[in-house]
């Protein structure tokens, strides 16, 4: 990898988190390329150059830095025809920050190793207003060496970074993360129903949980959300968080542990997108558990 100044960074995937990732590094003086299916977004990033295929995003670059969707889209991207795999120059980085799964991170590691390139996983923690802002909490994983490398580029889009010992494990941190927003927006659903079936108004339950013991960036974050029944437009939607509750529960199933908040969150959500509420944001989940206190999906 070429020294910091000269780094030469693509970016694959520019939805809600990639494109404000994408511009935060034009911003701090990268020489970025950029690539999305949908060639359209890559006007998002102004400064950036427009590629239209990834063989030519990734030429001579250091980093290929993806954010897409799930494990179908990475898998496509990487080891498609035409993919990064094929394209991307020895020695250079491929830096995985979607939320995916053990199994593909092994896999992907293991894959660019055998090509002399190296796969470094890297999922954050914020969401789309929090990248804009260059203050995501970043999660690499792999040889300190190689962290240490990237390090200017964690510092343009983030504010901490909390480095793992190996892709495997921060693919994991990242996943025992989500676990803990999906079990934190179940519980602020089920307390405010409850209280609500009481008579006590949300925002005023909230103001108490935020203000005495309970407050938190997510718990203040979703639990305003739930109470004012805020989920449109999704800033992270509700289909997202139920891939990562599957892949939370996939992984504990292979590890022979069971996490029994993570099962009842994930039916939840589950009957959510079956109401064709997948594309709202994740807080959305509490009108399925408002439905089952009987109070009517959305407060009126
Ligand atoms: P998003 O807005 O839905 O963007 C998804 C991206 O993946 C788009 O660029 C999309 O391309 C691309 N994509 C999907 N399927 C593809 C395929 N088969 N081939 C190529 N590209 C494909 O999602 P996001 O909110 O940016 O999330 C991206 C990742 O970050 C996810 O893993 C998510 O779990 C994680 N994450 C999200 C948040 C958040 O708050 N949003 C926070 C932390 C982590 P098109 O534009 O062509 O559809």
């Amino acid at each position: 990898m070429s020294n910091t100044h000269a780094l030469q960074i693509s970016v694959l995937g520019l939805g809600q988190m990639g494109a404000p990732i994408a511009r935060n590094l034009v911003a701090r003086g990268f020489a970025v390329r950029v690539w999305n299916r949908d060639a359209a977004k890559t006007a998002s990033v102004p400064g950036a150059t427009p590629c239209a295929t990834i063989a030519e995003a990734v030429a001579g670059a250091d980093v290929a830095l993806t954010m897409l969707a799930d494990d179908a889209a990475l898998r496509e991207v990487t080891l498609g025809a035409g993919g990064l795999l094929d394209a991307l120059p020895s020695g250079a980085v491929h830096l995985g920050m979607s939320t995916v799964s053990l199994a593909i991170v092994s896999e992907l590691a293991k894959a660019h190793a055998a090509r002399g390139q190296e796969y470094i996983a890297s999922p954050v923690f914020g969401r789309p207003d929090v990248a804009a802002a260059a203050k995501l909490f970043v999660v690499p994983g792999g040889p300190t060496g190689t962290l240490e490398r990237l390090a200017p580029l964690f510092a343009a889009i983030g504010q901490a970074t909390f480095p793992m010992a190996t892709p495997e494990q921060a693919a994991q941190a990242k996943l025992a993360g989500n676990f803990m927003i999906a079990g934190t927006l179940e519980i602020l659903a089920e307390a405010l129903a409850f209280g609500e079936k009481g008579g006590i108004d949300p925002e005023k339950l909230m103001g108490l949980f935020t203000g005495t013991v309970f407050g938190s960036p997510i718990v203040n974050r979703y639990g305003g959300m739930i109470a004012r029944a805020e989920f449109e437009p999704a800033a992270f939607a509700l289909r997202l968080g139920l891939k990562d509750v599957n892949l939370v529960l996939a992984a504990s199933q292979q590890l022979g542990l069971s996490m029994p908040v993570a099962s009842v969150v994930q039916q939840h959500l589950v009957s959510a997108v079956d109401k064709g509420l997948g594309d709202i944001d994740f807080a959305g989940v509490s009108t399925i558990v408002r439905e089952e206190a009987g109070l009517g999906a959305v407060r009126r």
